[in-house]
C-alpha cells in the first residue's frame, strides 16, 4: 500500500492535506461505515489515499484496478461490492490540479448517500486545509508578527464563510509552531448554551469534564488568567497532570458573555517575554476567533430558520400529513444526522409507509417517559444512565390536544443543549398541528357527509314517492352509510299490534323477529327514549339473536309515539356514537314525512273507497280486475241488486234506504276474504271480484250472502245475484264480457223471482 502513497507535489505534501481533511471531517464517518479517499494526479496517478471506518479487501482491490487505468474509466461505477466517484480538483494557491475520489461500501450508498454531492462538499474542506499547509510553511521562515499579519489578512480575504473548526486547527497550529519550545497543549473552547465545550484538543487527557469545568469556571471570570504550577498543583483538578508548569487561559467576549476561550498549557514555568509574546498573539486573533464564532452561530441559525420555513410552508401547502410528518422528519434529519428519529402516534393515521412511525400506546416504554411526555405536553428526556445512548421525547401538540410523541434518540451519551431543545420543540408543534388539522379535516369530512345524507333523504321524502319506495330509499342509504346488516321500520299501531312496513331489511318479517321486535317496542314505548346497544349477547336484555349490534330510535311526531326504526348488525360494537346520533337525526328528520305519507295513502284508500258503504269504488274494481286478469289463471265476479228497492224508499224514505245499503255492503264484507274486492257499482247494485276463485266456490260464496242478506238486514231486504267466470283458457276474457255475462244472470235472477243467484252456467242452458 505504501508504494501508493506519494509524497510532496508543488512543495504541498498533499498526503498531509488530505489527513488534515478527513480528520477535520466529521461528516465522513456520518455518512459512511467505511470509506476510503484518495487523491490522483492529473495524470490519475494515486498519489495518497486515506481511509474511514476500516480498509476492507475489496476496496484495496479497487484500488489496485484504479491504479493504473483511472482515466480510462467512467465514474461513478460500481465494482466488487464498492462503488467508486471521482470530481476535478483545482486549487487556487499553491496551484495543484487533479482528481479527488471516494470508494464506498455498496450498502453506505443504498442508504442514499450520494458519493459526488459528498466529494463537492468534500472540496471546500480539501482547500482549506490547503491554507493551513501555506500557513504552516510560512511559519517556518517568517516571523510570528509577519505570520498573525498574513493570518489576519488570510481571514479577511476570506470569500466562504468561516468555519470555527476550520480556523480553530489554523490558530492551534499557529500557536504550536511559535511557542513549539515550551507549549504542550492549546486547546480552544466554543461555549454552547452554558457550557464550554473543547472544539478542538492535542491530547486526550485534557477533554477530561473535571478540567474541562475548572478550566470554564475560570474563563468566565476573568479576562486574563496565568497559573505558575503551585497554584495549579492547589486545584485539584490538575493533580495528575503534572507536566504542566503552567496555564494561560484567555477567554473571548461577546457582549459580556464568554463565546470560545483558547488554553494555551505550558511545560515550563511562563517567562515574561514569552508571556507577552502569547498575550499579543491570541488578542491579535481574538476579534478572528469571535468572528467565526458568530457566523458560525447565524449559520446554524440560519439552517434552522429555513428548515422550520420549509416545514412550516409545507404545513401550509398540503393537507396531507404525511407530507408534512415526512418534512418535519427531514429536517430532523438535515439538523441532526446522527439522531435516529421515530414517530409514535396515538392514532392511526394514514401517512408514508416509510416514514419511521408507530402506534403509541400506554405502557409502551417501561420507563413511562414517552408517556409522561403525552400526558404532561412537556419535553422530556430519558436518563438512560453512563454509556446508554439518550433519548428525548417531544410531545406533538396541536391548539386542542396532543396527538403523539416524537422520539429522538442519540448515538452517544451527548446531552440535549438547551436551544435545540427549542428547535425541536417548534417542529414537534407543526407536526402536531398538522395532525390536528388532519383529524378536523377528516371530522368536518364526516359533518359533510352526514349532512348530505340528511339532505338526499329529506329531498326524497318530499318527492312524493310512495311510502314503501321512500323507505327502501332509507334502508338503503342507511345500510350504506352505517355498513349495517338490517334496516326495519315498524309502526305501532293503536290496537298495539306492530306493522313492519314495506321496505324494511328482511329479517323483520320472519316470525323470530316478531318476538324480539314485541319485547323491543315494549321498551321503546314505556321509555319513548333511543336505545344504543353495543353487545347484546353480554347485556343479556335484549336478544336480537343472531345480530349483536343494535340502534333503536323512535319515531315521534307531534309527541305521539308512532313506531321505531331498528338497526342491526352482527358483529358487537359495530355502530359507533357517530352513527347512533346520525340516525336519530335522520329519524327525527323524517318522522313527519312518514306520518304524512301514511296519512296521504290514507286518503288514496279514501279516493278508492265508497264513501257510504266503504266499499271500494267501481274504478278501483276495474283496475284490480284488470291487474287479476293479467297475474291470475281465473277468477269468479258477483253482480248484486237489491230487490224491489224503490218500495223501500217508498216506504221508509231515503234515508232508511241508505242505511239499507249500508247494511248489506257490511254483510259482503263479512262474507268474503281480504284479497276479494267487493265495490258499490251504483245505486244500490254491488260488486264482488274475487281473484283465483272458481265458479263453484263462487257460487257457493253467493248463495251465502243471499241468504244473510234475508236473514240479518232489517227492514229486512233481499237482493239478486248473477256470477260470471272466466279463466286463462276461454276463449274471450274481457271486463265487458265479465260484466255483460253477469247482467244477464241478474236479469234472469230478478226475472226468475228474485232472493236468488244465477251462474253463467245456467245462463247457457236457458
Ligand atoms: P228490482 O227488484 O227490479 O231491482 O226493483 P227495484 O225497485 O229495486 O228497481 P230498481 O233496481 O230499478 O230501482 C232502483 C232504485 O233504487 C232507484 C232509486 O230510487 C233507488 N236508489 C238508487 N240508488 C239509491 C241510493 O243510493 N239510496 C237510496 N235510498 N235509494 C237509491
Ligand atoms: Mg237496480
Ligand atoms: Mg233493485
Amino acid at each position: 500500500m505504501n508504494q501508493l502513497i506519494h509524497g510532496r507535489v508543488n512543495s504541498i505534501d498533499v498526503s498531509k492535506l488530505l489527513r488534515i481533511s478527513v480528520t477535520d471531517s466529521i461528516s465522513i464517518e456520518k455518512c459512511f461505515q467505511s470509506a476510503v479517499l484518495f487523491l490522483a494526479d492529473q495524470d490519475g496517478k494515486l498519489i495518497t489515499i486515506r481511509e474511514v471506518g476500516g480498509l476492507k479487501t475489496n476496496m484495496i482491490e479497487v484500488l489496485y484496478k484504479l491504479k493504473d487505468s483511472m482515466l480510462e474509466k467512467d465514474f461513478p461505477y460500481e465494482t466488487n461490492g464498492c462503488y467508486v466517484d471521482v470530481i476535478n480538483i483545482e486549487l487556487q494557491e499553491p496551484v495543484w490540479t487533479g482528481f479527488l475520489g471516494l470508494i464506498a461500501t455498496t450498502n453506505d450508498i443504498e442508504k442514499g448517500v450520494s458519493i459526488k454531492s459528498f466529494l463537492e462538499g468534500f472540496r471546500y474542506s480539501l482547500y482549506l486545509s490547503s491554507q493551513i499547509l501555506i500557513y504552516q510553511n510560512e511559519l517556518v521562515s517568517k516571523s510570528l508578527n509577519e505570520a498573525t499579519n498574513s493570518l489576519h489578512s488570510l481571514l479577511k480575504e476570506e470569500k466562504y464563510v468561516i468555519k470555527l473548526t476550520v480556523i480553530g486547527r489554523l490558530l492551534l497550529e499557529l500557536v504550536k509552531n511559535t511557542f513549539d519550545r515550551s507549549i504542550q497543549e492549546v486547546l480552544l473552547f466554543e461555549k454552547v448554551d452554558d457550557q464550554l465545550l473543547s472544539l478542538i484538543y492535542s491530547s486526550a487527557v485534557v477533554h477530561e469534564t473535571p478540567f474541562q469545568c475548572y478550566l470554564y469556571e475560570q474563563a468566565i471570570q476573568s479576562d486574563w488568567q496565568t497559573y505558575n504550577k503551585d497554584e495549579l498543583v492547589e486545584k485539584e483538578w490538575l493533580s495528575y497532570q503534572l507536566e504542566y508548569a503552567s496555564a494561560v487561559i484567555a477567554p473571548v467576549y461577546h457582549e459580556g458573555e464568554v463565546t470560545t476561550a483558547i488554553v494555551v498549557l505550558l511545560k515550563n514555568e511562563i517567562e515574561k517575554v514569552e508571556l507577552k509574546q502569547i498575550h499579543s498573539f491570541v488578542n491579535e486573533v481574538k476579534p478572528l476567533l469571535l468572528q467565526a464564532y458568530l457566523n458560525e452561530r447565524t449559520i446554524i441559525e440560519q439552517k434552522r430558520k429555513s428548515l422550520l420555513l420549509q416545514v412550516t410552508k409545507k404545513f401550509h401547502s398540503s393537507m396531507d400529513v404525511g407530507e408534512v410528518l415526512g418534512e418535519m422528519i427531514n429536517a430532523m434529519e438535515e439538523m441532526y444526522s446522527s439522531f435516529t428519529v421515530k414517530l409514535l402516534l396515538s392514532r392511526d393515521w394514514k401517512v408514508n409507509e416509510d416514514l419511521p412511525v408507530q402506534q403509541f400506546y400506554y405502557g409502551m416504554d417501561s420507563s413511562g417517559v414517552a408517556e409522561s411526555a403525552f400526558l404532561t405536553g412537556k419535553i422530556e428526556i430519558e436518563d438512560r444512565g453512563k454509556d446508554q445512548s439518550s433519548r428525548l421525547y417531544a410531545p406533538l401538540r396541536g391548539k386542542q390536544g396532543i396527538y403523539g410523541v416524537m422520539e429522538i434518540e442519540t448515538t452517544n451519551t451527548l446531552t440535549f443543549p438547551k436551544h435545540e431543545i427549542e428547535f425541536i420543540e417548534t417542529l414537534a408543534d407543526i407536526g402536531g398541528n398538522a395532525l390536528e388539522n388532519a383529524e378536523l379535516y377528516q371530522q368536518s369530512q364526516n359533518l359533510i357527509n352526514d349532512l348530505q345524507l340528511i339532505n338526499q333523504t329529506s329531498h326524497q321524502l318530499n318527492s312524493n314517492l310512495k311510502l314503501s319506495d321512500t323507505i327502501r330509499f332509507m334502508t338503503d342509504q342507511i345500510l350504506r352509510s352505517f355498513s349495517a346488516n338490517e334496516v326495519g321500520y315498524i309502526m305501532f299501531a293503536s290496537n298495539g299490534e306492530l306493522h313492519v312496513l314495506e321496505g324494511s331489511t328482511g329479517f323483520y318479517f320472519t316470525e323470530k323477529a316478531q318476538i324480539q321486535l314485541a319485547t323491543l317496542s315494549k321498551k321503546i314505548k314505556k321509555e319513548k327514549e333511543s336505545l344504543f346497544v353495543g353487545d347484546a349477547k353480554a347485556d343479556g336484555i335484549y336478544d336480537i339473536d343472531p345480530y349483536q349490534s343494535l340502534l333503536a330510535v323512535p319515531m315521534v311526531q307531534s309527541g305521539e309515539l308512532k313506531g321505531m326504526v331498528v338497526v342491526l348488525h352482527k358483529h358487537p360494537y359495530h355502530f359507533t356514537f357517530e352513527n347512533f346520533k346520525l340516525l336519530q337525526s335522520l329519524i327525527h328528520h323524517s318522522t313527519l314525512a312518514f306520518t304524512n305519507s301514511i296519512l296521504h295513502e290514507e286518503l288514496e284508500r279514501l279516493v278508492i273507497t265508497d264513501h257510504l258503504t266503504r266499499l271500494f269504488s267501481r274504478n278501483y274494481l276495474d283496475q284490480k280486475i284488470q291487474e287479476s286478469m293479467f297475474i291470475d289463471a281465473y277468477g269468479s265476479f258477483i253482480l248484486i241488486d237489491i230487490d224491489n228497492f224503490k218500495m223501500i224508499n217508498d216506504t221508509y224514505g231515503h234515508q232508511v234506504g241508505d242505511d239499507i245499503i249500508i247494511q248489506v255492503a257490511n254483510v259482503i264484507k263479512k262474507s268474503i276474504r281480504d284479497n276479494d274486492i267487493a265495490a258499490r257499482w251504483g245505486g244500490e247494485e254491488l260488486a264482488i271480484y274475487l281473484p283465483k276463485v272458481d265458479m263453484k266456490t263462487g257460487k257457493k260464496i253467493a248463495e251465502r250472502i243471499v241468504k244473510s242478506v234475508a236473514f240479518e238486514t232489517s227492514p229486512r231486504v233481499t237482493i239478486s245475484c248473477g256470477i260470471s267466470y272466466w279463466d286463462k283458457n276461454a276463449d274471450q276474457k274481457s271486463l265487458k264480457l265479465l260484466f255483460n255475462i253477469a247482467d244477464e244472470c241478474l236479469y234472469l235472477a230478478k226475472k226468475s223471482g228474485k232472493n236468488q243467484m244465477i251462474d253463467q252456467s245456467q245462463l247457457r242452458e236457458e
